[in-house]
């Protein structure tokens, strides 16, 4: 749309920030970005914007931001050409992965990997063709457990159930902040005002946090519970269920297996057994079962502290095994899947069976620590590049990835990344762990890329379908993401520095439409022909999606032409019940009892009497701050000091501590971090919080406005050896630590 009147053009662009996805609009005059606010015609967020949305200003006009590539030469990072650049990687990586094995070289992956399409369908590329076990990524930091228990319940990693919150009536919300987050798992933008909206037609809405977070502000109820006692509490609310006869699992009860089993496992988990552990009254915790299983359209949501503790899959699992038994799961009103128009493998294959998910196809060099969905956890990537031997990690390839931040010993972290013979980053900062790199491949901002969002549909609030093109021009000598992946996968597969990237692209997805077209492939390719990269797996996958135009068969559904000229997307509807139709386990059923979460339990079962500690550490989420990068943008790095440790007025008097004074938090001797204290009653006595991706002050990085108020890396206290064995999550949340004045 051009506005000839004020010379400013209006375009719209799905934010890559966090998980809401909001449909901004982003105003160009000039070729600048002179506004940015929330698009009122997006379906999915109808004009909300969060103080993140505005940094996309920030972020494209960043002097920090990388636009050309670096390449190692005596000892310092300097500016080179994209053929310098792949050449160096050629000249070195194919070498030493010929001497070493394809092990010698790992992968790590952040965060934004996920918010730009580019990216993720060609990082997964990238990990077939490095065939390397060494997968790590910010999965084992954040929400592996759930993707761990959603996999064996229900058959596939990404079907994972979210609140239908339009039509809920009582939320039970644990260890998430959504009112910082706008949804974890959950693509909810605006919860603010669907909260709102769920009081005022006379819902509930209940918290269990160790803080009384911006969420619990606005709820009707919070209880402070211990760190890491999720799993107690909720195998009691079970058992409160089962003993007060109010399992009901309603429309789902068709599909169900192992109802008996899990009412054996919780027998043990009575309230009044696990009151102390939890710091909740038995009574209490008998009251949120019931007031749960008599709501009517009710469901239990946990995130991000239910999941970074030691039992974080049973407390995944335990959430939805609420689900089910109140019969909540797949209802509206509760705990529902979404149906994504593109990508989501659980609406591939044959509806209502599948092979399941399996863990621990191989195990780690060092620790034996189970794959899980093809990976490794992050924690265990120091001692892979540490520990000598056949299939020692002597390279890395890091995508948008900064673990020296993000990942616990960090310390250690940063020392093995340091010692590596090569290192590769595709990133567009020079960070705490890219300093080390000896290329650095920048990719484009956001603005210049065109969007949709490839994972987030499947978590969505709501089912739909939107596309945003590019918002400004490349710039000049700026290489796509896809195509930067692209000739690593072409280095990787001994095709050299000098292939021709968009043949590979073309002989891949030929290769892809084979498997899934069969005969009709080549009528397939003629159709999508015109496009290329990741737009063109996007009108594939659009097309022979659930909603798609099946290439002609249903000519009123879509592609990617049809979602292209609906700007602000097409709506696709609530949520609907999918079971049976999204199962994927190989009995048709609903696992409610996996045998390795029932087992596990006897952990947890083992673990109940351990004493509460002085303190006990958690992190917190600051709406606005989300990535270690974000800290660089001015407008989100204004304002007070959020790298605070925050405590109890009550506790910090009884060390003589004052709000603004330096504490010490030691977690073993050698590993301690200093923090300014600020003093917050929301805190539970004897739980203190310190943000994470924070410690902007190492050498060689080039994150100016960052520097300027580096906040100290609380990963380079929390112990890496600490996991949920399950998933191989770290353990990020209730971690007991010494604290001193
Ligand atoms: S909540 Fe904020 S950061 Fe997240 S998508 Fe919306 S505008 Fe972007």
């Amino acid at each position: 749309m051009i506005d000839l009147a004020a010379s400013t053009t209006s375009h719209y662009r799905i934010c890559p920030l966090c998980e809401a996805c909001c449909g901004l609009e982003v105003q160009v005059e000039s070729g600048r970005v002179v506004r940015i606010k929330g698009a009122e015609g997006d379906v999915l967020s109808h004009g909300y914007i969060c103080p993140k949305g505005y940094a996309l200003k920030d972020l494209h006009e960043d002097p920090d931001r990388l636009r050309q590539p670096l390449v190692r030469r005596n000892g310092t990072l300097q500016p080179a050409t994209w053929d310098e650049a792949f050449e160096e990687i050629e000249r070195r990586l194919v070498p030493l992965v010929a001497q070493h094995g394809k092990d010698a070289l790992a992968l790590s992956l952040g965060n934004p990997n996920v918010h730009k399409m580019g990216l993720l369908l060609y990082t997964a590329r990238l990990i077939r063709a490095v065939g390397s076990r060494n997968i790590f990524s910010a999965s084992t930091l954040d929400q592996m457990p759930k993707q761990l228990s959603s996999g064996l319940m229900f058959g596939h990693w990404l079907s994972v159930p979210v609140p239908d919150i339009e039509h809920c009536d009582h939320l039970l919300v644990l260890g998430a902040n959504p009112m910082a987050s706008n949804g974890s798992l959950w693509t909810v933008p605006d919860f603010r005002g669907k909260a709102k909206a769920l009081r005022a037609r006379g819902g509930r809405m209940v918290v269990i946090d160790p803080r009384r977070t911006e969420t619990a502000e606005v709820a009707d109820a919070h209880h402070f519970i211990r760190p890491g006692a999720d799993v107690f509490l909720l195998a009691a609310m079970v058992h409160t269920l089962f003993e007060e006869k109010l399992v009901q699992p309603g429309r789902v009860s068709d599909w169900l297996k192992g109802i008996d089993q899990v009412h054996a496992a919780v027998a043990l988990f009575s309230p009044a057994a696990v009151a102390q552990r939890c710091g909740i009254e038995a009574e209490t915790i008998r009251a949120l079962a019931r007031e749960l299983a008599l709501a009517g359209r009710g469901c239990v949501y946990g995130r991000i502290g239910t999941c970074t503790q030691t039992f974080g899959t049973l407390s995944s699992w335990l959430i939805d095994v609420l689900n089910v038994l109140t019969g909540n799961l797949d209802s509206p009103g509760g705990a529902m899947f979404a149906k994504a128009a593109a990508f989501a493998s659980n609406t591939m294959g044959k509806p209502g069976v599948g092979k399941g998910v399996a863990t621990g196809r191989h195990r780690s060099r060092v620790s034996g620590a189970p794959e899980v969905f093809g990976e490794l956890p992050a924690t265990l990537m120091a001692e892979e590049i540490l520990t000598p031997g056949a299939g020692q990690v002597k390279a890395l390839i890091t995508v948008a990835s900064n673990p020296v931040l993000s990942c616990p010993g960090g310390e250690r972290l940063d020392q093995a990344i340091a010692g590596l013979d090569f290192m590769v980053s595709v990133d567009i900062y020079l960070n705490e762990t890219t300093r080390h790199a000896d290329v650095i491949l920048p990719g484009t901002s956001p603005l210049e890329d065109s969007h949709y969002d490839v994972a987030f549909p499947a978590l969505s609030y709501r089912n739909h379908a939107r596309f945003s093109p590019a918002v400004l021009p490349p710039s000049t000598g700026a290489l796509p993401e896809w195509q930067i992946l692209l000739k690593l996968v072409a280095i990787a597969q001994g095709l050299g520095a000098q292939a021709d990237v968009l043949a590979l692209d073309d002989q891949i997805l030929a290769a892809d439409v084979t498997r899934l077209a069969g005969e009709h492939a080549p009528a397939v390719l003629v159709a999508l022909a015109g496009r290329q990269g990741p737009e063109r797996q996007l009108d594939l996958a659009l097309r022979s999606g659930p909603y798609g135009d099946q290439f002609g068969r249903k000519p009123e559904g879509l592609n990617l032409a049809k979602v292209a000229a609906a700007p602000g997307g097409i709506d696709l509807g609530a949520l609907q019940p999918r079971i049976p139709e999204v199962l994927r386990t190989p009995s048709g059923k609903i696992e409610l009892a996996p045998a390795i979460l029932v087992a596990d339990l006897e952990r947890a079962w083992a673990a109940l009497d351990e004493p509460a500690p002085a303190f006990s550490l958690i992190g917190r989420r600051d709406v606005r701050s989300n990535n270690s990068w974000m800290h660089n943008l001015p407008v989100l790095a204004k304002g007070p000091e959020r790298c605070t440790l925050l405590m109890n007025p009550d506790d910090a008097a009884a060390l003589g501590l004052a709000a603004g004074q330096l504490a010490t938090v030691t977690l073993k001797p050698g590993r301690q971090v200093q923090a300014p204290v600020a003093l917050s009653d929301a805190l539970m006595p004897g739980v203190i919080s310190l943000p994470h991706g924070w410690g902007h002050d190492m050498a060689g990085a080039k994150l100016n406005v960052a520097a300027e108020r580096p906040g100290v890396n609380l990963n380079a206290v929390l112990d890496e050896t600490l996991r949920d064995p399950l998933s191989g999550n770290a353990v990020l949340s209730g971690v007991v630590v010494v604290v001193a004045a």
